[in-house]
């Protein structure tokens, strides 16, 4: 493998230059109507991500951490709750509960990275309300254990489904199990916008009412306003650029599965790493791989090695999990959690990889443990 080639973790420039010219004309489209705010790109795209998740309702809201504080509020968390949701996720999620007057209590993930179920149940108090299951890396977590978990102690389901847009657990899909969840367009998300963007998905009425309310400063169609409320919209601008690339979506998910394929074939008989499941080989889960987060042997010494050769790769949340941001007030010891953030790592899984950097990446990889075991 002779030359070092340069691929990167994540190519911000490939989210506007992939499709420059279309991109071009969306935003001149809504710059020449003056559509700036709530126009019908909005709806739109609302009506569109209803229709593609299958979820009732859908409210585009500035990022995804303000739809999920949102989302608990709307759905009647209140001061004091205590709500259940997995470390290995980020802070994101904790912050959303703090926010909405709640009590954030992390607990351990399991092997599959996602919230480890039988640790939710010794974390329940009088004062449990709710768990959220982080869809971490573009997985579903098995939503019927969960949903038993919660039916039998009376509490409600919140999911982070930031990373999660399309994925589907028996054939349903992410954000779309609880009262209320948030998928994000980050740039770097599976469907990125051009900056900061979100949405809140959910079944219910009421609580799509509220977080219409809730996003636009508490006002009302009349102007009137009804409750305490926030400046959080989606620009229609972003909305109209995400609605443009919802379209190829499901494209994208087959490019990022075919990718977790080639990962999975040229690494699969390395017994110093952990894979994550394969496309496929589990048919209850339908993963969209937003990362692509193996477990390394040497992990630190695996990532300098990469980084020597122009692969970029990244360890989750800046290599803590929310637990150990003491600053934050947690006090909880989650061992399993802490050992499993000695190994985690993340491969480039993006659309700017061609195949042969996917071979270069696995080359490096093979190497590296050629020379140290
Ligand atoms: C990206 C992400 C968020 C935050 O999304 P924003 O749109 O940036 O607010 C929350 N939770 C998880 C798991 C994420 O990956």
């Amino acid at each position: 493998m002779g030359n070092v080639k340069s691929v990167p973790f994540f190519n911000y420039p490939h989210v506007f230059t992939n499709d420059e010219k279309g991109m071009l004309s969306v935003i001149s489209n809504v710059g020449s109507r003056g559509a700036f705010i709530m126009q019908k790109d909005l709806d739109d795209f609302e009506s569109n991500l209803e229709a593609f998740t299958g979820s009732k309702y859908v409210v585009g809201v500035a990022n995804a951490t303000d739809g999920l504080q949102m989302g608990l509020m709307a759905g009647g968390i209140a001061h004091g709750d205590e709500i259940i949701f997995c470390s290995h996720t980020m802070v994101a999620t904790a912050s959303a509960i703090h926010f909405a007057g709640a009590i954030p209590v992390p607990v351990e993930a399991g092997p599959d990275h996602l919230i480890n179920v039988d640790a939710i149940e010794p974390a329940i108090t009088p004062r449990t309300k709710a768990i959220i299951p982080t869809q971490l890396n573009g997985r579903t977590a098995k939503m019927d254990t969960l949903q038993a978990i919660a039916d039998k102690h009376g509490l409600e389901i919140y999911e982070d489904a930031a990373q999660a847009l399309g994925s589907k657990y028996k054939e349903k899909c992410a954000g779309t199990f609880g009262v209320a969840s948030c998928i994000s367009f980050y740039p770097a998300k599976v469907l990125g916008c051009l900056g900061d963007g979100g949405a809140v998905l959910t079944n219910d009425e009421n609580v799509y009412k509220k977080l219409l309310l809730l996003r636009d400063h508490g006002r009302d169609e009349n102007g009137d306003v009804v409750l305490w409320g926030f400046n959080s919209r989606l620009d229609n601008l972003q909305a109209a650029i995400l609605d443009y690339q919802l379209k190829q979506y499901n494209k994208v998910i087959e490019r990022r599965r075919d990718i977790a394929r080639m990962y999975q074939n040229r690494l699969d008989h390395l017994n110093q790493i952990t894979l994550p499941e394969s496309p496929g080989s589990d048919p209850d889960h339908f993963d969209i791989f937003q990362n692509y987060e193996i477990e390394a042997k040497n992990r630190d010494y695996l990532k300098s090695f990469l980084s020597e050769n122009g692969v970029g790769t990244l360890i989750q949340w800046g290599g803590k999990p929310v637990h150990l941001f003491r600053n934050l007030g947690f006090t909880q010891n989650l061992p399993f959690t802490e050992g499993l953030f000695e190994k985690l790592l993340m491969l480039p899984m993006n659309m700017s990889l061609s195949d042969d950097d996917i071979h270069y990446v696995c080359d490096c990889i093979i190497k590296f443990y050629n020379m140290r075991h």
